[in-house]
């Protein structure tokens, strides 16, 4: 294989008792990138002072690791640097600044407008003006595997019940992307949406889990809040736009144009197909080339006030899906918010998520030299709700 086809994720890892370094994935491989190109930027627990540098320098370590492969690989020189995967732990790979998540697929939005608001209109007036989005919360962002514990909250059982405190019945994953920011901007100015990869430096996958019915009473009229807060996961390695060259695709259309400040001279979109299994059972396939509304359009309304970006920003695109049910990103919509549970190869049935089961989201995207290169997974395990009157 050509090395300028590897995807060269980076991320975190350490090996037993050691302090987390970054490295990049070759295979089944991990390379120490501080001992292999001698930058002591590379000895740190997480991206963040390698991403601040900028697009730069995210080219140039790019370029130098193309050439440690090039000529390490013929003369040896690599493999005492190289670790086998199976011997690391991988840790969150950048100390998250800020988390926003959007709501950016047309398909997605539409199918859960129809869902939660039957009769009306699937879309608000504003979704085709502007990526809609909310804040999130960066201190419940964790790693691939880490346990999602069932988290309590406030809800109703029905429009007429009142509402009580007790753990989720509708929990739920959204497969997502998760763009990370690496070079920052100062408050009162904007990044407009061709500075996209000048400010970006790649991409995750993300699981934004949700408790459907803590939404539901919360969401009005300020959005979701504690449904989602108790936890985001991300992939181990961050895929940086450079190794997504060739994935790159003209995005769907836009009804009506939008305004000026959200319009790029080259829009693109990124051809990453996903797939969701459900305690090992393939359950859809979504497709990221058709999300309404783009990265850089999403980074560009995000500065549109004035607000600044930071190292470690990261952002969800919105749950990736489709409009049928070969590609839901949601279980919300696989099962049409549980009223039509959908049926497992071992002769389970599921409305949303029950305790101990496994969500695995991994992605694929095409590759410099034909072929598809693999993104990588993220994954988590339900854990039971605390027993008791709430957390205690
Ligand atoms: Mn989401």
């Amino acid at each position: 294989m050509n090395p300028a086809s590897f995807p060269l994720p980076f991320g975190v890892f350490s090996v037993g008792a050691d302090r987390p370094r970054v490295g990049v994935a070759i295979g089944d491989r991990v390379l120490d990138l501080a001992a292999t190109l001698g930058d002591p930027v590379f000895d740190h627990p997480s991206l963040n002072p390698f991403l601040a540098r900028g697009p730069a320098a995210w080219s140039a370590a790019r370029a130098a690791l193309l050439g440690a492969l090039d000529t390490g690989g013929h003369t040896g020189d690599l493999e005492r640097h190289l670790v086998p995967i199976d011997d690391v732990r991988l840790h969150l790979p950048i100390e998250v600044a800020d988390f926003v998540d959007f709501f950016s697929s047309l398909e997605h939005a539409s199918n859960a407008g129809r869902i939660l608001r039957p009769g009306q209109a699937a879309l608000k007036p504003n979704w085709r003006h502007l990526p809609v989005g909310y804040h999130g919360r960066a201190g419940t962002v964790v790693v691939d595997g880490t346990p999602v514990r069932r988290p309590w909250g406030q809800y109703k059982d029905g429009p007429a019940g009142p509402p009580h405190y007790a753990p989720s019945a509708k929990l739920d994953i959204e497969v997502e992307l998760g763009f990370v920011v690496g070079a920052g901007s100062e408050p009162g100015t904007t990044v407009t949406v061709d500075e996209f990869e000048q400010h970006v430096f790649g991409t995750v996958l993300l699981l934004d889990w949700s408790a459907r019915d803590i939404q539901a009473w919360e969401y009005e009229p300020l959005g979701p809040f504690l449904s989602k807060s108790f936890a985001t996961t991300i992939s181990p390695w961050v895929i940086p736009l450079e190794s997504l060259a060739a994935a790159k695709v003209v995005p769907a259309p836009q009804d009506p144009a939008p305004l000026s400040h959200l319009t790029g001279t080259a829009p693109f979109s990124y051809d990453i197909r996903l797939e969701l299994r459900l305690n090992d059972h393939l359950v859809s396939t979504p497709g990221f080339a058709s999300m309404y509304w783009t990265p850089a359009q999403q980074l560009a309304h995000m500065t549109s006030n004035g607000a600044c970006l930071r190292t470690g920003d990261l952002y969800g695109t919105g749950t990736i899906s489709s409009w049928d049910a070969s590609g839901y990103g949601s279980f919300m919509e696989l099962t049409w918010n549980g009223e039509v549970p959908i049926d497992l190869p071992d002769g389970d049935r599921r409305g949303f998520l029950q305790d101990d089961d496994v969500v695995v989201v991994s992605a694929t995207a095409p590759a410099p030299d034909g072929g598809r290169i693999a993104l990588g997974r993220v994954s988590g395990r339900v854990l039971p709700a605390t027993s008791g009157a709430g957390l205690g």
